[in-house]
């Protein structure tokens, strides 16, 4: 049976020194600020705003809430990014995706001013990422990294596969991985051969959306397997990417889905926070 990386754990004990680190700024006079943006009423986003709020809470960071209708306009998005851009008591914004359809993504996050980007979504940061000199991690990948290191695995040398290419997980993912020197594949929906891809890997990061994708008999023995997935089969409940139960039995380790990867995101983007305001 696999050991179980905890992201719940690893969370808990990384935000407990988050909460020191910010105490000890407080008193040099130092109060990290973040902005979290919602446009519309997606009930998924809402419970991830409420999570990240609580995390400010919890770990003293300030934290204010726009909660916008489904009906703004590309103006005012942009106006009130523009005005928390030039905030001082805000260190970090965030802008819940995804946006309603008529709103503009990219040039949403192009207006966020990269020193205050927390997700690192904006392009300045992402090339940042890819020549390996970055500020902020984005939060999810930045997650999985700490997950791994976690679980005591070097990756320099190890093949690694991430499935899933998109820009906010797979992409980053795959560039982090690189960075620690992995030999990394990326699949996604076009991939040949996803089973015998998959099954070369020393560490497998899943990000496809697709509920229980990943099978045990694509695993290979004793891999490091992190599931970022989360879909929601039922209202009350929640599964990876990975198929828990076959894969477990196979794996060396391996994240549970809650629990893993999901609350280490929400630990990052409090680093990040942190971070944006030592850095301003
Ligand atoms: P996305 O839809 O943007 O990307 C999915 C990727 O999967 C695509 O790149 C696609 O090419 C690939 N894919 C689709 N079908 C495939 C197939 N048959 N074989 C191989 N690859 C295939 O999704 P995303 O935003 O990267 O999120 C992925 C998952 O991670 C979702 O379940 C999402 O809810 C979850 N997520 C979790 C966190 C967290 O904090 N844990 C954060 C972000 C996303």
């Amino acid at each position: 049976m696999a050991k179980i990386l905890s992201g719940k754990e690893v969370s808990a004990r990384i935000k407990e020194e988050l909460k020191q680190e910010v105490a000890a700024l407080k008193e040099k006079g130092i109060f990290p600020g973040l902005a979290v943006v919602i446009v519309g009423d997606d009930p998924a986003s809402r419970v991830y705003v409420n999570s990240k709020k609580k995390a400010c809470e919890d770990l003293g960071i300030y934290s204010e809430e726009y909660a916008l209708s489904a009906e703004t306009t590309q103006e005012e998005l942009l106006s009130l990014i523009d005005t928390l851009n030039h905030k001082k008591e805000i260190n970090g914004i965030l802008v819940q995706l995804p946006l309603p359809k008529h709103l503009d993504e990219e040039s949403v996050i192009q207006a966020i001013d990269p020193k205050k980007d927390v997700d690192a979504f904006h392009p300045v940061n992402v090339g940042k990422i890819m020549v390996g000199n970055y500020d902020f991690v984005p939060c999810t990948p930045a997650g999985v990294m700490e997950l791994i290191h976690e679980s005591g695995i070097e990756v320099s040398g190890k093949e690694c596969v991430v499935i899933g290419r998109s820009n906010i997980v797979g992409k980053p993912q795959a560039m982090l991985l690189l960075h620690e020197n992995g030999t990394v594949t990326i699949c996604h929906s076009r991939t040949k051969d996803l089973k015998e891809t998959v099954k070369r890997a020393d560490i497998v990061v899943a990000a496809v959306g697709k509920p229980n994708f990943i099978t045990g008999d694509m695993i290979k023995e004793g891999a490091v397997v992190i599931d970022v997935g989360i879909n929601r089969i039922a209202p009350k409940t929640l599964v990876g990417d990975v198929d828990f139960e076959s894969a477990s039995k196979v794996a060396g380790a391996i994240t549970p889905v809650p629990g893993g990867v999901g609350p280490m995101t929400i630990a990052m983007l409090m680093k990040n926070t942190v971070k944006a305001a030592l850095i301003q």
